[in-house]
């Protein structure tokens, strides 16, 4: 069954590890070979850039991982750039579907014009923080009280009139609460339900249920550290049926966050290993709820309005 995964860090990879190759790199949990095997029919590519990184190198670094992206991962046979969502529904049975997101706006510093010269880039999903501060609002490990910045409004209406999903999963909570009623596409795209595991960068019912009532959906990320303590896919699976709980299953998707974490969870170590979290979901879910969570329940999503 085929998947589409909304978040790895393949590209952080492919910009700081010697010679390496996209095709099958084993160093990589999303090379290509290994979302081939795991049916991934479509992954988002984060342009992710460290913290600690000087913001004035930043947008280099930004502009040295799409470059990565284009001579890599669009350069492997059969990877294909998705620059229209449209696009999703008209790959050919050996072609995968590379989406271009950015994790964080701290590269552009307080210039729209870099913004939007990233988005030119192809750029379809944008979180306005990763867990530090920058121009637009606070991340995840900040201070939960503080909210959205005045330069973090003229952002989301940017990313507003161009269309663009933005993402919320490393945002801090008074941020989340702002973005909420001005985003026009918003999704989290690689987060757990905070219920099941007390970390700040899992949300709240209350705000997986406001989230869906403004139109977004949550696809859960692998992660063991936001899975809870000795992590299992048992586990993860309690956080799916919470978070179907309180919000419909329809509303849920998966974000692995490959390439971006340092430990795994056994059964789910690379993307190769992908369909074993729905053969075991089939356990629990009718054979449509578990196509829903791989894919379709995104398709649905994008027909409600990101993808038109
Ligand atoms: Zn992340």
């Amino acid at each position: 069954m085929e998947i589409i995964d909304l978040h790895c860090d393949v590209l952080l990879k492919l910009t700081t590890l010697e010679e390496p190759k996209f095709r099958n790199d084993s160093r990589l949990h999303a090379n290509k070979e290994r979302l081939q095997l795991g049916q991934v029919k479509a992954q988002v590519f984060a342009i992710f850039i460290d913290p600690e990184i000087p913001q004035s190198m930043q947008f280099l670094e930004v502009m040295r991982q799409i470059e990565a992206f284009h001579t890599q991962v669009l350069q492997t046979e059969g990877m294909v750039h998705i620059t229209e969502w449209s696009q999703l529904d008209t790959l050919a049975p050996h072609e995968i579907g590379a989406i271009l997101s950015l994790e964080g706006c701290s590269a552009i510093g307080e210039d729209l014009t870099k913004l939007s010269a990233i988005l030119d880039a192809g750029v379809m999903l944008v979180g306005l923080t990763w867990n530090e501060e920058n121009a637009v609002a606070y991340g995840a490990e900040q201070d939960a009280s503080l909210g959205l910045k005045p330069f973090g409004k003229e952002v989301v209406n940017m990313l507003n009139e161009r269309d663009i999903i933005i993402d919320v999963a490393h945002l801090n909570e008074q941020g989340f609460w702002d973005v909420l009623p001005l985003a026009k596409h918003i999704i989290a795209s690689h987060s757990n339900a905070r219920a099941i595991c007390d970390h700040p960068r899992n949300l709240t019912d209350q705000q997986a249920k406001a989230l869906v009532e403004h139109g977004g959906h949550i696809h859960l990320v692998y992660y063991p550290h936001f899975i809870g303590d000795n992590a299992t896919m048992d586990d993860l699976i309690e956080h799916i049926k919470h978070l179907a709980s309180v919000v419909g299953i329809e509303h849920l998707g998966v974000g692995s966050d490959f390439d971006g974490i340092d430990m795994t969870i056994k059964g789910l170590a690379h993307a190769g290993e992908a369909q074993n979290l729905l053969e075991m979901l089939r356990e629990h879910f009718s054979d449509e709820e578990v196509r829903g969570i791989a894919h379709n329940n995104f398709k649905q999503y994008l027909k409600k309005g990101a993808g038109t």
